[in-house]
């Protein structure tokens, strides 16, 4: 990768002005690299112009692109923070000290240590420590990316350890936010050299597979592909080949490799979501599912966002073939995740944004993602010197995450074991102050009832319900309970005064003399 070629790669998707700022960035790193190497022997300029190579790939805003190319020359290099901000800007100078945190490490980690001794989760608290701009992961995860694709050059202690960290934290990460391409790309490499001998072993017996049945599929995709011409859809059929890990993954769990039925699946890829519905009724007809294995991750995605059908069928010369059902734009998001929602375009036409506003593209987040921001109000509130109750803290982050809706179909995102009273405070604590009930799918239900993946709420209000201190016990998430605090803090307030007017009004106070005796 040199200059000439990441330029030419970002040409079509930033402005003139954009553009500039790059090569000026590119110019800039390459003059506080000069002379350094990296283990393969190429100037080591060559890293950073690739990791902002893969940042454009992912489809990332400008000041995300020069922040990669500056990724390393703070740490490494004479340069300075405020060299940067003077040259490229406040934003940029906040990505790249995002970055050179996480690498000088965990520094902002041992701060977290104090809040979060109990959770031995390094992935959280790395998201928190560099909450502030999800953006940052990004550049750390092309970073990574890019060190793995390299790692042949480093030592074997080197690799191992790279490596681990790689699968432990990374991978995990990448599968946070929702980019499964990189997942799989980290978890791939990562196996390949901490278990070289079980990589090589399963690679030959995919091979073997999937020599066996392409042909078999290729068949079924014909018919496939025909029935839904013959419906008149316009849709993409692919082929997808599971990964070596977790094709390793499953054997530890199923055993043996007759027991796993995607090794080879086939992609329908169509325009909406009811095309996504009509393909599953399609290949049902044609077909026998195998029920227990039919999944709509459309109407209750992933945690992480994640949507497709999934269903697997047995053909009537007894071949077992898993299909993956979604939109253009579910297939998008299932590969870039997160970084879907970055996009350069949406950065061209919007030049002006406030000097500092680093979680500007957050706002528009997908529901699957709200953790992020709440993660990020809370970055804010420790970095703010905010004593913010470890307690809380576990419990919000920790926990996995459910989807909830309401009865117009909007989507929530709370911790799993969340009540009734804490989706009541998600929709609004005006809300949840008149709540007298909740119904359940339809049913009636207590507000103990602890919600499930899916379920759909109704707030019963009242004009005359208010908040009771007995509700404390009724809440589980901090926002639910901040805000639960505050009306009754009111509340007391209110009867207090209420009283005190009563007072006033309709028992005059008696002067404070003594009675004299008649
Ligand atoms: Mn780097």
């Amino acid at each position: 990768m040199n200059k000439q070629s990441l330029l030419d790669q970002a040409r079509s998707f930033y402005t003139e002005d954009q553009l500039f700022e790059i090569d000026h960035a590119i110019d800039f790193a390459t003059e506080m690299h000069e002379g350094q190497k990296r283990k393969s022997g190429e100037p080591y300029i060559t890293h950073p112009l690739s990791v902002a190579s893969i940042l454009i790939e992912w489809g990332m805003d400008s000041d995300t692109i020069i922040a990669g190319v500056l990724h390393d020359t703070v740490e490494d290099t004479d340069a300075t923070l405020d060299k940067i901000e003077s040259l490229f800007g406040y934003d940029v100078s906040f990505l790249v000290d995002g970055v050179t945190k996480i690498s000088q490490a965990r520094a902002g980690m041992r701060d977290l240590e104090q809040y979060l001794p109990q959770t031995k989760d390094n992935l959280t608290k790395l998201l928190i420590a560099v909450g502030q701009d999800v953006r940052v992961v990004i550049i750390k995860l092309a970073d990574r990316l890019h060190n793995m694709r390299t790692l042949q050059y480093k030592s074997s202690a080197k690799q191992q350890k790279i490596a681990r960290e790689t699968l432990e934290v990374f991978a995990p990460m990448a599968d946070q936010l929702g980019m499964g391409r990189v997942r799989m790309e980290l978890e791939e490499k990562s196996f390949s050299y901490l278990d070289p001998k079980e990589f090589k072993r399963l690679e030959k017996l995919m091979r073997q597979r999937l020599g066996k049945s392409t042909r078999k599929l290729g068949a079924v995709r014909l018919e496939v592909e025909r029935a839904l011409q013959a419906e008149g859809l316009d849709f993409e059929v692919n082929g997808r080949v599971k990964s070596l890990y977790s094709l390793h993954k499953k054997l530890q769990k199923r055993g043996h490799i007759d027991n796993i039925y995607d090794l080879m699946a086939l992609r329908v890829i169509v325009q909406d979501k009811e095309q996504c519905y009509r393909v599953l009724g399609i290949l049902h007809g044609m077909y026998q599912p195998m029920v227990a294995r039919i999944k709509d991750y459309i109407s209750v995605p992933k945690p992480n966002g994640y949507q497709s059908l999934h269903t697997t069928v047995i053909t009537p010369n007894k071949q077992i073939v898993e299909f993956q059902i979604r939109t253009r734009g579910m297939h998008e998001y299932a590969e870039r995740g997160l970084a879907a929602s970055f996009h350069y375009q949406q950065q061209k036409n919007s030049k002006e944004y406030q000097k500092g506003d680093s979680r500007r593209g957050v706002s528009q987040l997908p529901a699957q993602l709200q953790w992020i921001s709440q993660l990020q109000e809370i970055a804010a509130r420790l970095r703010a010197g905010e004593d913010i109750p470890r307690q809380q803290l576990s419990i919000d982050l920790f926990r996995n995450r459910i989807f909830v809706y309401s009865p117009k179909g909007d989507i929530y995102n709370l911790p799993e074991g969340a009540l009734p009273l804490d989706f009541a405070y998600a929709v609004h604590s005006d809300v949840a102050k008149h709540a007298y009930g909740f119904r359940i799918n339809g049913k009636m239900e207590s507000f103990e009832r602890p919600l499930e993946n899916g379920d759909v709420i109704e707030v019963l209000t009242r004009k005359l319900s208010y908040p009771k201190p007995g509700w404390a016990q009724l809440v589980t998430t901090s926002h639910a309970r901040d805000k639960l605090r505050l009306q009754l803090n009111k509340v007391r307030v209110q009867a207090v005064n209420e009283a005190i007017s009563l007072t006033d009004k309709i028992i005059p106070m008696r002067p404070f003399t003594k009675r004299s005796k008649k």
